[in-house]
């Protein structure tokens, strides 16, 4: 088998990074993070990157009948991509050449049928199965440490099942398989002039099935912010059959099936396909930024936009500090970055009376920012001012991070959702017992910022940026060891101050700790019950959300005590 065999269809991805394998930064990319870097004290000079063959895998455990076996891989770089998601911990491991977990096997299946087989099979077998989309998870939830009691584990990838299958121009919804990423989706939805217009950072490469697992969060600062609002039926195959949902605009009947499968993290089955509420391409927009000497100052100007009936499509806060991260400030004010867009009429009325709250709670509009399209699709790219340096640094950001992590610098995310009436509280405690932590597990005093990702009535979802230097000697090893430190610290502030363990990121391995203080008991054991009945045997993403019933999988992945 030669170093770069692979079974999957798709152009290579970078198993310890971000991006395509022959990803690039250019020129004033790497000077920003090098710059970065250096004022962390840590010198820019670049090790290795990891390879394939620097790694010494076990042999695969399991092995599957004939009728499967063209559908697996045991090339290496297939079970290095699927080792683990795309979190510092996962990428910190890549380069320590130390993933805990491979899967003994990567499944590609064609289609629905072949989905059910595999899980017939690794049933059968006590196998473990862990679905894969894109692999972008943030939380531990494709690395297939799935403890004791199991044959072996195999990575179950959806990327043959990309298709749009049908849509429904009348009702404005299309039925899609689940492994189509996201410019695959909307690649097919743009003949018929509908978008789902569901962009989460990661959009490049995290795919449908992922989103409905994780409860994704798209770029809709409001209104529309989590996948959830946009799916209208579900179908998934689990370990004891097929379920599907009725399509249907709302019901009332009983709780909502799939509701059950928002969120599962394949841990009850495989989501196949998801018939997606869509809308027409935006033609006009309207966006703004402005500057808030305070914080909390902006914040408040948030809510009251929140609490308007506005609906900004973008309405994200950055404090100080994160306006220096994302290049669009020099860390003395706030940034709100404020945009609407629509498909049906012209915005002047909702940015006038937008920029009217602005102004009494104290922001300073930057007059070169205010921009309006109206008539032909106003491109995302020709956004100009803070909102399209915001737009193009969200998008690059992940890309500047492969660097930083391979030279011993933590860079994570962390976020939640709290209530406004807690916020003020929520952020001054968090910023206090994680920058606590960090200044104790890396002796340097912290980089932490904050941003709101966001908006209800009722409260924000921020969202918290780490960058420290791991510790003194400068090692990946020791900047993973202060890492678990700090996003333990960091699990614990967001609940202990009334907050969530994760708005969007999902549970996954990292976040259980809090989810089991977050979630009520009874909650739980109703959930281990249903999963009971669709996986009997607990084969399915064991160490994720929840562990089976009678089974103690516990935490395992990147926060394990070692
Ligand atoms: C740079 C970066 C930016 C990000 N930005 C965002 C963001 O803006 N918003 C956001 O919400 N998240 C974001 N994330 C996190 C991640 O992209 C999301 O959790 C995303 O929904 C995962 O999709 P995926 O297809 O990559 O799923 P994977 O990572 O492959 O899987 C995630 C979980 O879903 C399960 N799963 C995947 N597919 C299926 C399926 N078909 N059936 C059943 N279970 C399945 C997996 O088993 C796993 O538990 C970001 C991550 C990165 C690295």
């Amino acid at each position: 088998m030669t170093a770069d065999a692979t079974l999957s269809r798709r152009p290579l991805r970078r198993f310890w990074g971000w991006g395509l394998a022959d990803a690039r930064l250019d020129a004033r990319e790497l000077a920003k993070v090098k710059a970065m870097v250096e004022a962390l004290d840590v010198p820019f000079a670049q090790p290795p990157v990891p390879q394939a063959h620097d790694f010494a895998l076990p042999a695969p455990r399991v092995t599957p009948p004939a009728s499967l076996a063209a559908m697996f891989s045991a090339a290496p770089l297939d079970r290095l991509n699927h080792a683990g998601g795309k979190s510092y911990a996962d990428l910190a491991r890549m380069w320590l050449r130390a993933p805990p977990a491979v899967p003994d096997r990567v499944a590609f299946p064609e289609d629905e049928r072949a989905v059910a087989d595999i899980l017939d099979w690794a049933q059968a077998n006590g196998v473990a199965v862990v679905p894969y989309g894109g692999g972008s998870s943030v939380c531990g939830g494709v690395e297939p440490d799935v403890g004791e009691g199991y044959a072996g584990a195999v990575s179950l990838d959806m990327e043959r099942l990309n298709r749009v299958l049908e849509v429904d121009a009348t009702s404005r919804a299309a039925r899609i398989q689940a492994g189509a990423l996201g410019p695959e989706l909307e690649a097919q939805l743009r003949p018929h002039g509908l978008t789902l217009r569901h962009f989460p950072q990661s959009f490049e490469f995290s795919t449908l099935g992922g989103w409905i697992a994780t409860r994704a969060g798209g770029h809709y600062a409001t209104l529309h912010t989590h996948i959830d609002d946009f799916v209208e039926a579900t179908r998934m195959v689990t370990p004891a059959g097929t379920i599907a949902t009725r399509r249907l605009p709302a019901s009332g009947a009983g709780p909502a099936p799939e509701r059950l499968v928002l969120g599962s993290e394949g841990t009850l089955g495989v989501v196949t396909e998801a018939w997606l509420r869509l809308q027409s391409r935006p033609r006009f927009r309207a966006s703004a930024s402005a500057r808030f000497a305070d914080f909390f100052a902006g914040a408040r100007c948030v809510r009251a936009l929140a609490q308007s009936g506005l609906h900004p499509a973008n309405c994200r806060l950055l404090d100080p500090l994160e306006t220096v991260f994302a290049g669009v400030g020099d860390g003395r004010a706030a940034i709100l970055v404020l945009g609407f867009e629509s498909a049906d009429h012209p915005l002047d009325a909702w940015i006038a009376r937008a920029l009217e709250l602005v102004r009494d709670h104290g922001g300073e509009l930057d007059a070169q920012a205010v921009a309006r399209s109206t008539g032909a699709e106003g491109g995302d790219e020709r956004r100009g001012g803070a909102a399209g340096a915001w737009r193009h640094a969200f998008l690059r950001m992940p890309y500047w991070r492969d660097p930083a992590v391979g030279l011993g610098v933590i860079m994570d995310t962390f976020e939640s959702a709290v209530t406004w009436d807690r916020f003020e509280a929520f952020y001054a405690n968090v910023k206090a017992d994680v920058g606590a932590a960090i200044a104790r597990a890396t002796g340097q005093e912290a980089l932490l910022s904050c941003r709101f990702t966001h908006l209800y009535p009722d409260g924000p979802a921020p969202y918290f940026t780490i960058a420290a230097r791991g510790a003194a000697d400068g090692s990946v090893a020791s900047a993973l060891a202060a890492w678990r430190e700090v996003k333990r610290a960091a699990n614990e502030a967001v609940i202990t101050h009334g907050g969530t363990v994760t708005h969007h990121h999902a549970v996954g391995r990292d976040h259980r700790g809090g989810y089991e203080r977050e979630a009520d008991p009874l909650f739980r054991r109703m959930l281990a019950a249903a999963k009971q009945v669709a996986d009997p045997r607990g084969i399915m993403n064991p160490g994720v959300l929840l562990d089976p019933v009678g089974r103690h999988v516990g935490i395992t992945g990147a926060l394990r005590e070692t």
